[in-house]
Parts: structure tokens; sequence; C-alpha cells
């Protein structure tokens, strides 16, 4: 067990002890936001949802942020400037969810009291993290250099705000995503991610009257996808998995179109422009028919180097809240900690909620590590903001 001396500890103490008294209100917050259905392809939706972000910062901080327009979509950013001579620290979360509109007919928000655990849509991934992150900025006795935001198309690959998240992860000395944790592990690294598809162009027949006279698209794609699965590279950290396929018009007619699609994951950068030149390179062998593939890669991967200072950190803070120290797991999945990252920002995930089940039925979270989550990243920014990590260097 780690010594801290008492004068260093107590101040950290007293803030997880203030946070706890916030539990019930958390969780209140919590019922609100998640009780505005956000599924990412609801525009409109996701607006509403950001509106209940606002007005629940409006009660935590006083402070409701300024709307971000990007095409369709709204998102929410708040900036304190940072101090001469010191980096912002970038806070970033996301309001939008995987599930349909309608999901809390059949399941609503609700606590339970006995487990300690509060369910409903989208409260693990990631509602809880943007509540636990308020309260961590509330917390705080000085807000200077800090930029939240909080978007809504995350969960389609972040079209809209991409541009933006990397805009704020070029000048912060640090990206601190609220994704959920596992099991309380921080995320240190994420694969990249890229999606394809293959489409193959055939000649229609009829099946039993003439088919030597048509160019079969399922077959040719079928062998194909064959070799798909030797552009894979698991030693590396590499996937390349065909999910979603469709061919032909009827059971009688030899098929003139068939299509895959491909989830391709890679764990260290170079791979995402290998495994893209080589699904360009196919083609098909049977002839009479012919490949098309589109896609291209959309998130970079997030390599432990980008988050290994700031993990450190992490640890050293929760020892200092008398909490046991988080571990760190590399995970398949993306977020927008891994577009900080591949901007050169020093970036740590997962900083949100405990629980468990993102994108599942009955995703839920512990509710005692509300406050805990909230204290620790308030501990974190504190760290940073004071530590050499966020001191202006010159880049002339
Ligand atoms: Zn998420």
């Amino acid at each position: 067990m780690a010594v801290v001396p008492e004068s260093a500890a107590g101040p950290a103490v007293a803030l997880l002890a203030r946070l706890r008294g916030r539990t019930p209100m958390m969780v209140d917050q919590l019922a609100a936001l998640v009780s505005a259905e956000t599924p990412s392809s609801d525009v409109a939706a996701c607006a509403a949802g950001i509106d209940v972000v606002r007005q629940i910062a409006a009660a935590v901080i006083g402070d409701a942020g300024e709307l971000v327009v990007a095409e369709d979509r709204t998102h929410v950013r708040w900036r304190w400037p940072a101090p001469p001579g010191r980096r912002p620290i970038a806070l970033i979360g996301h309001a939008d969810t995987v599930w349909p509109t309608s999901t809390l007919t059949r399941w609503p928000f609700s606590v339970d009291a006995v487990a300690g655990i509060a369910t409903g849509p989208g409260c693990f991934d990631m509602k809880a993290g943007i509540v636990q992150l308020l309260h961590a900025v509330s917390a705080l006795d000085d807000r200077s250099g800090l930029e939240i935001l909080i978007t809504s198309d995350e969960e389609v690959g972040s079209p809209t705000s991409r541009l933006l998240i990397e805009d704020i992860g070029r000048a912060a000395a640090a990206a601190l995503i609220l994704e959920p944790s596992r099991d309380g592990a921080l995320k240190i690294g994420r694969k990249g991610t890229g999606s394809y598809r293959l489409d193959v162009a055939g000649r229609a027949a009829h099946a039993g009257l003439e088919p030597e006279k048509g160019a079969n698209a399922l077959v040719a794609l079928a062998e194909v996808i064959g070799r798909v699965g030797a552009i894979a590279r698991p030693a590396a950290g590499t996937t390349v998995t065909p999910t979603l396929a469709a061919a032909g018009t009827a059971a009688n007619v030899v098929p003139a179109s068939a299509y895959v699609e491909i989830d391709v994951r890679v764990a260290e950068p170079p791979e995402a422009d290998r495994v893209d030149r080589e699904l360009r390179a196919l083609a098909t062998a049977l002839p009479g028919t012919e490949l098309t593939v589109s896609g291209r890669p959309n998130r970079p991967p997030m390599p432990l180097a980008a988050s290994a200072a700031l993990f450190e950190l992490a640890r050293g803070a929760a020892d200092r809240l008398n909490l046991p120290a988080p571990d760190g797991v590399f995970v398949g999945g993306g977020s927008d900690g891994n577009f900080t990252a591949a901007v050169g920002c020093p970036t740590l995930d997962g900083l949100g909620a405990v629980g468990g089940g993102a994108h599942a039925e009955g995703e839920h979270v512990r509710i005692d590590s509300m406050p805990q989550r909230s204290a620790l990243l308030a501990a974190i920014i504190e760290r940073v903001r004071s530590g050499p990590m966020a001191v202006l260097t010159d880049l002339g």
C-alpha cells in the first residue's frame, strides 16, 4: 500500500466525500438524460438530448455551453481560456446512443437500490460519463484551460464532429475521454477501424433453362471472400471480417449482383494502409464478373504510447483518493480518442462509467462509482494542469 502524506491526500479525500454527497443528484440527472432518447440516426432527437445535457450543465456548473451546429448535427462545447503559457485540457464525450427510438417503452430507466445499479438505454455508453464529467468540473476551484465537447454522432463514426475533435486535440495538452470503462479499467489503447464493401456485378440468366449464359456474381464473390481472410494478420492485431452479405433477386435466377460488407480493425497505424491497398487490389476470377471495392479506414488506432503518461498520472490520482489504482486495457472498439491520439494529443479513455453491457440489452452503471469516477477525473485534471504536460512549448 502506498503511503500518502495526510496533508496531500486530505483535499483529494474531501473532494470525494463532497461528490459522494451528490450521488442522488447524479442519479436524477442520469435519469433525465437516459429518458431523452438519442439514437444517432435521429438528428432531431439528438439535438433534444444535447439540450438536456445543457440543462444539466446549467444546474451543475452554471453554464449551458455554446451550441456547435455542424451540417445537420448539434453538438455543445464549453471553453475556459488557459492561463498564459499553458495548454488546454480536452474533455470529450457523446450524447448519442445505439438504441432506436421507443426502446424506453420496454426498457425505461430504473434503479435497483439493492444491487446498487442504474439501467436504461445508453446509461453506460455513455450518459453516466457526461453526468460524472459535469460534476468533476463543478468540483474544481479553477476551470481555466478546460475545454468540454459533447457530440451527437460518435456512434456513427463522428462524421460531423471529427474535424472539431482533431482541432481541439491539436491544441490540447491532454484529451480525457468519457467512454465507459471495462470493469473499471481505463482504455489505454484502441484499435483503428475501417469499413468496406465489395460489390460484384455479373450477368443474370434463368437458372434452369440457360445458366451457362449467366455470370454468377455470388459464386465470384464467394471465391473472393475466401481470399479476404488472408489479408488479416492476427499476430499484429489486424482483423478483416466479412459481416453482412446479400446476393441475387430470385431463387431461380443466376445472380447478377452480390455484395459483402467487411469490418477492419488494426492495432498498428501502417496496417490500415496495407489492408486498404490489398482490399483494393482484389479482383474476381470468374469471367463476366467484376468487383468494385468501396470504403476506407475510419478511425486510426490509438497506440499505447498515446496514453502512457496520462495512465501513470491517473493511477497516482486514484491513490491520492484512496481508490484502487485502475488497470488499463487495449480494446478493439474505436472512439473519439482515436482521433485525438492520431493528431498527437496524449489521450486517456474509459474514464466514464463503471458498469457493463455497452450496446447490449441491460447495460448498467454502478451508482457508487459515479462520484468516485467524478473525483478521479477532477484529480486527473488537476494533475495535468499543474504538471509539465500542460506547459506550452514554443512550436515555432
Ligand atoms: Zn460510446
